[in-house]
């Protein structure tokens, strides 16, 4: 397996915002687009990084994604707003969605945000750390519609994407909770990446085409198609159906239910947000008080055998990113090569975007 290839997280953002402009997209968006996979990448979140830029370059080709959009008010009752993603890269959607709940949220005390038929919205942490910056408790339910990738419980073929919940809580000057994740036992990011690597994926992880458990990554990355499992057994189908049902339904957009034409590489989220504003409820001082006190007790305790300690959810992503900010980021070289294929499409060789990567 040939080495990573370590290139700095400026330089990395500069190289995804060369090609992504190259695809059409004014500065802002360029720039909001690399900023959000390359931080991906620095959260230590490889799935949902700069390795998605050849799948986006294709939508775009394709036709599936749409460049320069701005989610369009579909309703807006002041707490209650509903919009529509027009297929529009989801880094520029979620924060623009996000702008819009966190300044409702401040007014009312409380939004709720149905956002439908945005492009890929990448790391749903990212949107949460918006609203936790601005003092907010932030709440995700997010829908996939793509290849259906992910079984019921007790079933035997995806149908169904991997459905992401996340939560963030705020605290008063000290780092917020981010509690982010797919609602299958793995990202179908981190299948990719396990593939492009060689790699096994760890048993009880996936199926294959004939619903046997298999831990080879290509079950899920080429045909003939396996499903990943849900976490938790019951209870992670259990969320990823409410995350379908509310992300998808409930905001007005499609939920999961066409089998994969094999062909397109659109991928589409659904996302209801819920935002609260806990100075509004009048609790402010009393939440915070309290976030430190059970905290701080749960952290106190004994740490378990293979554990060096304790954490709070968004704790591991701000470890790795000073680890990469200081390090660089890894991009494994079938992942590079896909990104300078997908520059290859829009009209940037190889040779600019590796000036531009420092390499
Ligand atoms: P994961 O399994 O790595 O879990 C991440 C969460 O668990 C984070 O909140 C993290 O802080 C917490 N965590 C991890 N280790 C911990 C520890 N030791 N102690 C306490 N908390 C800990 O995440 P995942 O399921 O692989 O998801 C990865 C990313 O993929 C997420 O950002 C998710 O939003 C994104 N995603 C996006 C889509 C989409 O369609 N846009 C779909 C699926 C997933």
């Amino acid at each position: 397996m040939a080495d990573d290839i370590i290139i700095s997280a400026p330089k990395l953002t500069a190289a995804v915002e060369a090609i992504v402009a190259k695809g059409g997209s004014n500065p802002r968006e360029a720039k909001l687009v690399a900023e959000n996979l390359v931080e991906a990448n620095l959260k230590g979140h490889d799935s949902h990084g700069v390795g998605m830029i050849p799948r986006y370059i294709q939508s775009l080709v394709e036709g599936g994604l749409s460049v320069n959009q701005a989610p369009k008010i579909v309703l807006d009752t002041g707490p209650l707003v509903r919009l529509d993603g027009q297929a529009g890269y989801g880094q520029v959607i979620g924060h623009d969605t996000m702008n819009i709940a966190i300044e409702r949220a401040k007014k009312h005390g409380l939004c709720a945000v149905g956002l439908h038929h945005a492009h890929h919205i990448g790391r749903i942490g990212a949107w949460a750390e918006m609203a936790v910056a601005a003092g907010l408790v932030s709440m995700h339910f997010v829908n996939v519609v793509s290849r259906p990738i992910v079984a019921a419980w007790g079933g035997g073929d995806g149908r169904f994407g991997t459905n992401p919940i996340c939560i963030g809580v705020p605290r008063k000057g000290k780092d917020p909770i981010v509690l982010d994740f797919a609602t299958s036992r793995i990202a179908q990011g981190k299948t990719r990446v396990a593939h492009n690597k060689g790699v096994t994926l760890p048993p009880g992880t996936i199926i294959d085409n004939e619903g046997r458990p298999t831990v080879d990554p290509r079950f899920t990355v080429v045909p003939p198609f396996g499903a990943i499992l849900t976490f938790g057994e019951h209870k992670g189908y259990g969320l990823a159906m409410i995350a379908e049902l509310l992300g998808g339904a409930l905001t007005g957009g499609a939920t999961m239910r066409k089998a994969y034409d094999g062909q397109t590489q659109g991928v589409y989220n659904g996302m209801l947000t819920i935002v609260l504003d806990p100075e509004k409820l009048g609790t402010s001082e009393h939440f915070q008080h309290e976030i430190d006190a059970f905290t701080g007790w749960v952290q106190s305790g004994p740490v378990a055998q293979g554990f060096d300690k304790v954490r709070l959810a968004g704790d591991p992503e701000r470890e790795w990113k000073a680890k990469r900010l200081k390090e660089g980021v890894p991009v494994d070289p079938t992942t590079w090569g896909d990104i300078i294929a997908a520059g290859g499409k829009v009209g940037l060789s190889k040779a600019e975007i590796e000036k531009i990567a420092g390499l």
